[in-house]
């Protein structure tokens, strides 16, 4: 690795952060094969087509209130109730001059109403109605296909079904959806170091957290997530394990053994095995990154710091695989600028991921770097709820300073 001299960090043979994220969204290909699920089963996919809604959303006209439907061209005088509407069960008479309808919300508005006038404006007395307000034409009725007119587009493919689509789904009546194959990546650690949980530790042994880390983010993300567990420093086994999670996953990720150290063959083995886009980032953290495929399989060689996976997923990973399970864009969590609430320390010549909170103050959102910064400090992750994205040529920033700001919650 190049060295770097002590003011400015950035490293001619590294990849921007831009430059890398377009190359990885260029070669991010869509899946196309499709599966028909259960509306309940279909959470965190995609939709494969274009749902076109098959009847106006609502179908009728319904009261958004409870109170009185009436003929506005009767004016503000006394009405005689002569029936009540609830939800589900409609007044089926006719509604003359003179005279109102009891109406619960949701109740479709009888054909002679036009308007609705909430209990809480007029007072009922045996059947005699007193408006305490103006009747207005249209009021408090929602009108038909005010949601969706027949034929309109309700979700486009490509949409990413969250809760609220789901419901979009279900108002008109969908009990099965059309979703892209879910994306299959298989995924492994590297490092003699590393112990699976619940084994004592002997000296200079770490318990291997990003692989559960990873697995969290996948699940996250909805993809079939198939854990290969933990691989020795050792290239034939490493070697051995990446041509078989190739074969059965559309995407690889490792952790750790990326850099040059060593002990560090990913970066070796995948220029043998398959090609290397690059593996080098002009990041912190997260500088060395290894990016190519093998075989039919994507390639992510991710750092083994923890703070570095997480980050390095965020940023690239994440991105790449909505883009391959079928997402529309944009794939890349938004930016918002906040000032910072202090001062903000960084060497110029790579973009910085600091990790930060939001912070409420008399002037309005602020946010803040949280204390511990190191790429090995894992609570410091655990603290932050966005990252601070600090320019590649930025250098010590004053308190006030507008950066850019990720939400975590955003993406994964
Ligand atoms: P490496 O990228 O293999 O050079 O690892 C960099 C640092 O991350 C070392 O301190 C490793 O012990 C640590 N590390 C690597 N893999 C893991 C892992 N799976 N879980 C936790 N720490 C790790
Ligand atoms: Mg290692």
């Amino acid at each position: 690795m190049a060295v770097c001299c002590e003011d400015n960090e950035h490293d001619p043979n590294a990849k921007s952060v831009e430059e890398a994220l377009d190359i990885i969204l260029a070669a991010s290909e869509p899946v196309v094969e499709s599966e028909w699920l259960c509306l309940d089963n279909a959470l965190d996919r995609v939709l494969a087509r274009d749902v076109l809604a098959t009847q106006p959303i609502p179908a009728w006209p319904n009261s958004a209130m409870d109170g009185y439907a009436l003929r506005s061209s009767d004016g503000d005088s006394p009405r005689r109730i002569i029936g009540r509407a609830f939800a589900g069960r409609p007044f089926l008479g006719q509604v003359g001059p003179g005279e109102a309808v009891r109406i619960m919300t949701g109740a479709v508005v009888p054909a002679d109403c036009d308007s609705v006038i909430p209990q809480e404006q007029c007072a009922a007395n045996d059947d005699i109605l007193q408006l305490h307000a103006p009747v207005r034409p249209g009021a408090n009725i929602r009108g038909i296909g005010e949601d969706l007119a027949a034929g309109e587009l309700a979700l486009p493919a490509g949409t990413l079904l969250r809760p609220s689509q789901l419901g979009v789904l279900a108002s008109l009546g969908r009990s099965e959806v059309e979703v892209f194959r879910r994306l299959r990546v298989a995924f492994f650690s590297t490092g003699d170091e590393l112990q699976p949980l619940g084994r004592p530790l002997q000296a200079g042994e770490i318990y291997d957290s990003n692989r559960h880390s990873l697995l969290a983010l996948l699940r996250r993300l909805g993809v079939e997530a198939i854990d290969f567990g933990r691989i020795d420093d050792d290239p034939d086994r490493i070697a051995a394990t990446l041509q078989q999670a190739a074969k059965v996953a559309d995407l690889v990720l490792t952790s750790g053994g990326v850099s040059v150290g060593d002990a560090d063959y990913v970066a070796e083995l995948l220029q043998n095995l398959g090609s290397v886009q690059f593996w080098k980032m002009n990041m912190k953290p997260g500088r060395p990154l290894a990016y190519g495929r093998i075989g039919t399989a994507d390639f992510f060689g991710l750092p083994g710091n923890p703070v570095s996976t997480i980050v390095t997923f965020y940023q690239f990973v994440a991105p790449a695989l909505r883009k391959r399970m079928g997402c529309r864009a944009p794939w890349v969590a938004p930016r918002l600028r906040l000032p910072c609430a202090t001062a903000l320390r960084k060497k110029p010549g790579r973009t910085d991921f600091q990790r930060g909170r939001l912070v409420a103050s008399a002037e309005g959102l602020q946010v803040a770097p949280v204390k511990a910064q190191s790429s090995h400090i894992l609570t410091g992750m655990a603290q932050a709820e966005c990252f601070m994205v600090l320019p590649a040529e930025a250098g010590d920033l004053p308190a006030g300073t507008l950066v850019e700001v990720q939400l975590l919650e955003g993406l994964v």
